[in-house]
């Protein structure tokens, strides 16, 4: 290509925008677009482009398209995978100026958004409905980053992950073509299902512009939970316990000793220092009571050392305190260090003997590891530490992170049950798909014949042919 770099392009791209306030080349604003919250090495992109439209954004794909200059979509850059990580340089494609909430419909149990559109300010904007969307994982991230990393979040257990809320998609493709998946229909049978296709694909198929989401009444009677026990194994014992007697327990999560801990020395707090599981209940008040009760016999069998639950919206922020603080805390206790941080999910018959093999495995290794999850969909995290600029240290928390995934796989579970690939799974993929892997690369070079979509990410295209 010569000399046509980033100096050529860029200023090209700014006259195509017609405002350069769209592209920018500064350096905090490029390092900001550099790194996600893991322990990834960052990379700096060329220029961050803010898109005002799907048709800007179908004009920065083609021009792209044309040079072979890659696109990293990005939202809140809150994944945990080194996903948004320029690794080949080029656009870091920032979609938050795309926040319009287009279409409520109360009626219909639907709504369209933006791309860029946050998920707690579609919340405070259904609240105005009486109705919620569900899906929250622990940052506030952007509904095109959640479609784009299937993500699921405390409520899963009862609603389901991003896949079971996306009806449509509007997608510009690696070309600038733009297209519309799905329907505002709850169940369609027309055809692939191209929305399948682009939830989960991590920005390297095509850009999502606007998603048509699934939303929920608000529930009449809501009851937080908060119960400690003697080990980690107990309480997911519990867990397992209600979801197999068929409790529609609204979430259910497990937070280990250890995190317990960073989150006392992180609040100045003095909760006690025993894994704990977070619950909640939610419907009728009768059905919610009778749930209560069976959740407390339950725990009583499992050795429960203290059983408590509220209803009052403030009390019950209180009571899950320790929960919403956990990822934070555990990155407080280490300052200077970034975090990795293992996803698999498990069938829920293997939860408690998986949770019990990690956190043997960290001793082993000589990592101190927190454990917290969602337990209930049989999915948990163990979360270390990592000093990115001591390789000894990093390849010891890969080799507990490798174990750990290969004791999930061996059981027929996944290496991510909500984060995604990014860089840090890939290595994983072949083992989990076997020969699907093949078919799924031959579908990004389908749909990204030169490569540009978030490149290094997920899969790498078709090999070349003889
Ligand atoms: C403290 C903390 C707690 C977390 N807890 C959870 C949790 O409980 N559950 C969970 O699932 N995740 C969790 N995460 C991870 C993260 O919040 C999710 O992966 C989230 O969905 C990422 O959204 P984002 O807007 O930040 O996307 P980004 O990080 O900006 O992007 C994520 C990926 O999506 C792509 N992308 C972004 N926007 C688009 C678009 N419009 N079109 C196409 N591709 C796009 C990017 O290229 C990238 O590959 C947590 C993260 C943190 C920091």
């Amino acid at each position: 290509m010569g000399s046509y770099g980033p100096a050529t392009w860029i200023g090209e791209l700014r006259r195509l925008l017609g405002d350069d306030r769209k592209v920018s080349t500064g350096t905090a604003m490029r390092e900001n677009h550099s790194h996600d919250f893991s322990y990834h090495a960052p990379r700096l992109p060329d220029a961050v482009v803010f898109p005002e439209s799907t048709e800007e954004v179908s004009a920065v794909l083609r021009f792209a398209n044309q040079r072979r200059i890659p696109v990293v979509p990005f939202g809140a850059g809150s994944s945990l995978e080194g996903h948004v990580v320029p690794v080949a340089g080029g656009i870091s494609l920032d979609l938050t100026r795309m926040d319009q909430i287009v279409e409520v419909r109360p009626d219909d149990f639907l709504v369209r958004v933006q791309a860029g559109v946050t998920r707690s300010r579609l919340n405070r904007r259904l609240a105005q409905e009486g109705l919620f969307f569900p899906v929250d994982p622990g940052a506030d991230a952007t509904i095109g980053g959640m479609v784009a990393t299937n993500a699921s979040g405390t409520n899963a257990v009862r609603y389901g992950a991003m896949k079971h809320q996306v009806l449509g998609l509007e997608v510009v493709l690696a070309d600038g073509r733009i297209i519309r998946t799905g329907s505002r229909a709850v169940k369609t049978s027309a055809g692939y299902n191209l929305t399948g296709l682009f939830v989960g694909s991590e920005g390297t198929l095509g850009v999502i512009t606007e998603a048509t989401l699934r939303v929920y009444p608000m529930p009449e009677h809501v009851v937080a939970a908060r119960a400690a026990f003697p080990t980690v194994e107990a309480a997911a014992r519990v867990a397992v316990g209600l979801i197999r007697a068929g409790v529609p327990v609204a979430r259910v999560e497990l937070v280990d000793e250890a995190t317990i801990r960073a989150v006392n020395a992180y609040k100045k707090t003095a909760y006690p220092e025993r894994p704990t599981l977070f619950l909640e209940f939610s419907g009728d008040e009768a059905s919610v009571r009778a749930e209560v009760a069976f959740a407390r016999d339950l725990a009583a069998l499992e050795e429960c050392l203290g059983f408590e639950y509220e209803s009052d919206p403030a009390a019950r922020e209180k009571l899950w305190e320790a929960r919403h603080h956990a990822a934070l805390a555990i990155a407080a206790a280490a300052p200077g260090k970034k975090m990795m941080v293992t996803d698999v999910c498990v069938p829920l018959s293997h939860l408690p003997d998986a949770i019990r093999h990690a956190r043997r495995t960290a001793e082993e290794h000589g990592i101190y590891a927190a454990i917290l999850g969602h337990v209930g969909d049989g999915n948990y995290h163990a979360a270390f530490m990592v000093d990115p600029c001591d390789p000894e240290d990093v390849a010891r928390a890969e080799r507990v992170n490798a174990a750990i995934v290969q004791y999930a796989l061996a059981r027929g579970g996944t290496c991510t049950g909500e984060h995604g690939v990014g860089v840090g799974k890939k290595r994983y993929l072949a083992a989990e798909h076997g020969g699907a892997l093949e078919l799924m690369r031959a579908i990004k070079g389908v749909l990204d014949p030169n490569g540009i979509l978030n490149p290094g990410k997920v899969v790498d295209p078709f090999p070349a042919g003889p």
